[in-house]
């Protein structure tokens, strides 16, 4: 079903779209609508511009939800620019000349084919339409293709079900700004679209100064804006989200060996951050699917709960030397390596790995959520909600919690949470207000693994209790050895 029917809000559950297999359904307790409720109550994720009634499709990171998205982002630059010889970073604007977009190709296109419906006026993705309908990949075709395609299938408006949807159009997806404060007189530009083109925009200063041979890397994380069509289904679809993008610059024969690698690095990642095996898959591109700068292209899609099903949720592409063959044209500038083992000058070709943040946030909220049965003190049919979020990731490591407000404790409490913040240098929250069994619930539901709680024992045996948010089973564990343990857990 297109996306435009899938409101975050109530998301129903018609047949699962046909890309998803049958049999790998187990019961999950996630569901889009209980996961937007948890970030909304927890302080993940907001509505935009919530006191003025919201801005449809905006989103803001609250207090946790940054700390989340933080959490991935360092790591993803830990694990494939800090840790890598063969990688160097770039932070790069969202202002780029025009030129930069008519030379990569996204001023013609970067498009998406939209259809409306002339009786209800809901407007489509044809590509989108297409895919969940008939289950047909149709990622490359052009319009006219796409129009055939919908005209042959007779399909009706998923909205209110007449046969009265118009032929496929292009729409260019760009944001359209302009520079100076005339608009009149401005020159237009664009919001980037992506991360990418600013790396091949850089090629040259990087290699002056980087002093590095092929094949290397370069990386960025930021923003990019796309006026889509159809946002939508919470974080998945935004005008405006954060990428982590990698173009990996190799010999042209080296091309397809760098292109293995880096899926194998990317799946290692999956496993990293801690998202399911079996809610991951890689979908590799039909040749027709191809983008125009493509030679192969792999998706890793995440299989999302209810009638979402399998999305994408990274890419990864050979460029080929696309991108630096158009930058050299347009811009003038010799673009080329000399490789000088074997006294050659040639463009190098690209792989490129390329990470939505937002989506990775997403997904692993979605993966991480789970209900438990359980009884409450008083022995009445209680549910626990919790986010099993890798400790890798998750906003607070840890809680310290004094089992009451008492002076005594909360002394110790605060003692043991300094000493952690100093020696682990790691977010740990500190909560001492309501019962124990409230603040373990409320930290089970934000995701923080070990809670350690300092009771009256404590002045005795100089211990805590420390408790698994996974498992709720609580041991003891000697004051001194709480960093210790944390570090290790978090190694
Ligand atoms: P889709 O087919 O879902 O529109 P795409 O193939 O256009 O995605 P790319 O251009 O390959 O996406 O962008 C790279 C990554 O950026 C995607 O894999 C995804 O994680 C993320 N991304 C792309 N568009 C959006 C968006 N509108 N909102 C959030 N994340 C996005």
């Amino acid at each position: 079903m297109p996306e435009t029917e899938i409101k975050t809000e109530t998301v129903q559950s018609p047949d699962a779209p046909p890309t998803a297999p049958p049999s790998a359904a187990p019961t999950r307790a996630a569901s889009m609508e209980k996961v937007v409720a948890l970030c909304k109550r927890r302080g993940f994720v907001f509505p935009g511009s919530d006191i003025y009634g919201g801005l449809a499709n905006t989103w803001d990171y609250g207090p946790l939800g940054v700390e989340l998205k933080n959490n991935v982002k360092q790591l993803w630059w830990r694990t494939f620019v800090q840790r890598r010889r063969d990688m160097v970073g770039l932070d790069a604007g969202i202002l780029m000349h025009p030129r930069v977009w008519e030379a990569s190709g996204h001023v013609v296109n970067f498009n998406d084919p939209l259809v409306d419906c002339r009786t209800c006026k809901s407007r489509f993705r044809a590509d989108h339409l297409i895919e969940e309908k008939l289950g047909r990949h149709v990622d490359g075709k052009s319009p006219e293709e796409l129009t055939a395609i919908l005209a042959e299938a007779n399909l009706p408006c998923p909205n209110c079900g007449n046969r009265t949807l118009t032929d496929a159009r292009q729409f260019n997806m760009m944001f359209r700004t302009t520079l100076g404060p005339v608009e009149e007189t401005g020159t237009v530009t664009y919001l980037r679209p992506e991360t990418a083109q600013a790396i091949f925009v850089q090629f040259k200063n990087i290699m002056a100064t980087s002093r590095q041979k092929l094949p290397f890397g370069v990386a960025q994380i930021g923003k990019a804006f796309r006026n889509e069509i159809t946002p939508g289904n919470f974080i998945f679809r935004l005008l405006e989200f954060e990428q982590m993008e990698i173009e990996y610059f190799v010999r042209p024969e080296e091309g397809a060996a760098a292109f293995d690698a880096w899926l194998a690095s990317m799946r290692a990642w999956l496993a990293l951050i801690g998202l399911r095996e079996e809610h991951c898959r890689v979908r590799e591109h039909d040749p027709e699917e191809l983008s125009h700068y493509s030679s192969r292209t792999v998706d890793i899609e995440y299989r999302f709960p209810g009638p979402m099903g399998w999305k994408e949720l990274y890419g990864l592409a050979n460029r080929t030397d696309f991108d630096l063959a158009r930058h050299q044209e347009y811009s003038g500038e010799d673009l080329t390596y000399f490789d000088q083992p074997t006294g050659q000058r040639f463009l190098p070709h690209v792989i490129e790995p390329t990470f939505g943040v937002d989506r990775t946030v997403l997904t692993l909220l979605l993966d991480a959520y789970d209900e438990e049965q359980t009884v409450d003190v008083n022995g009445k049919a209680d549910t626990r909600v919790l986010l099993r979020l890798h400790p890798r990731v998750a906003p607070y490591k840890a809680a310290v919690l004094p089992l009451m407000r008492k002076p005594e404790l909360t002394e110790v409490a605060r003692d043991l949470f300094a000493r952690l913040e100093d020696e682990t240098g790691v977010l740990v929250d500190y909560d001492e207000t309501g019962n124990i069994g409230k603040r373990y619930r409320r930290q089970d539901e934000v995701g923080t693994p070990f809670c350690f709680t300092v009771d009256y024992e404590t002045l005795e045996d100089r211990a805590v209790t420390v408790r698994d948010r996974d498992t709720t089973e609580q041991h003891r564990l000697a004051l001194d050895e709480v960093p210790a343990f944390l570090r290790g857990r978090l190694a």
